[in-house]
């Protein structure tokens, strides 16, 4: 049994398999594919102290970074179900697809999210050549460019207010025929004199040269005509979804997002399981910032584990 058993492997998994590693208590990490959406990313030009990495590089410095400690690492397991201690101070216990059992007095999960995909041909083939996800991440990369954004609730609007500042020509695209943002968001939006707003339309492909995007395609429903916008980058927001569909029967409170509700030492409703990152209430999700929360919810066990 380990004193603290991290489920996922993304930053917040690692920095939290890392603090409590230096605090020489029994601790494992469990997770899926180690790295997480950093795997996904190519350039990163905001993980501060270091001005350029890629996805793949930094999951790997993770992975190495871990190794240093005496930190259990199990790759290619998958959390189905989580059975919390029946009393306070009690090991808690997570059941993984494979069948294996593992049993620990804390838990921190750390299972991120993924952003939902349009679904649209062309949408994976350019992921990274002009598909992109997260504006602040990103939207530098378009600097002086066209870009739509895709979705009109707060995240798209938001977004595509973000990237007016930044790129050259913004179009936002809703399939419905009004915006979900807040008022005052929307009333930002149609203020900015270089952002053109698309209602009622449906994206039906992303285009491109084989090599980068060049265009979009979408459907507008009302006539069923079909349309092109030449420009080079496009931003999907249409939701970020946190991985917690193993969460759902048991008793841990999650929010109307179905995100893990913690408090301000990263610990869940129920005692003695902390979470962190992408998969918590914590808004702004960003590597950073998950490293950040896997550290504080690392020291939360720790100080649970001193007191029980
Ligand atoms: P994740 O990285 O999502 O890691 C989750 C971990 O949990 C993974 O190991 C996964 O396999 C595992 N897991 C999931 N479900 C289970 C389960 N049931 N059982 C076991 N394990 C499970 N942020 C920046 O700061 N800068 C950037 O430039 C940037 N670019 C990005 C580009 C793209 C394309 C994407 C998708 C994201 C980008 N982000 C960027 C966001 C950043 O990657 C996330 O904020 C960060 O990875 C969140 O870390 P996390 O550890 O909370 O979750």
């Amino acid at each position: 049994a380990f004193d603290v058993l991290v489920v996922g492997g993304g930053p917040a998994g690692a920095a939290a398999a890392i603090y409590a590693a230096r605090k020489g208590i029994r601790t494992g990490v469990a997770a899926e594919r180690f790295g997480g959406q950093v795997l996904d990313t190519m350039a990163i030009e905001n993980f501060i102290s270091v001005p350029y990495t890629e996805g793949p590089k930094l999951a790997a410095a993770l992975e190495q970074h871990v190794t240093e400690y005496e930190a259990d690492i199990m790759n290619l397991q998958r959390a189905v179900k989580l059975i919390p201690a029946s009393d306070q101070g009690g090991e808690h216990e997570v059941e993984f697809e494979s069948g294996a059992r593992l049993k620990s007095k804390t838990l921190i999960l750390s299972t991120g999210a993924r952003w939902r995909e349009m679904n649209v041909p062309g949408e994976a083939e350019y992921r990274n050549k002009g598909v992109a996800y997260c504006p602040h991440c990103d939207g530098p990369l378009f600097k002086g460019k066209r870009v739509a954004v895709i979705g009109g609730g707060n995240s798209g609007v938001e977004a595509a207010i973000d990237l007016a500042g930044i790129v050259g020509h913004v179009t936002l695209i809703e399939f419905m025929d009004e915006m979900r943002a807040d008022a005052v968001l929307q009333k930002k939006l149609r203020s900015l004199p270089n952002v053109e707003i698309i209602l009622g339309a449906r994206t039906t492909e992303v285009n491109g040269d084989g090599t980068r995007v060049n265009g979009l395609t979408y459907e507008e429903r009302a006539s069923g005509e079909i349309k092109r916008l030449e420009l080079e980058g496009i931003f999907v927001q249409i939701g970020l979804v946190p991985n917690t569909e193993w969460l759902t029967d048991s008793p841990i409170e999650l929010s109307q997002r179905g995100e893990i509700v913690i408090d301000e030492h990263g610990m869940t409703s129920v005692p003695g399981i902390f979470a962190a990152g992408d998969v918590t209430t914590v808004p702004y999700k960003q590597i950073v910032i998950a490293m950040g929360e896997g550290s504080k919810a690392a020291l939360g066990a720790f100080d649970y584990l001193i007191r029980h």
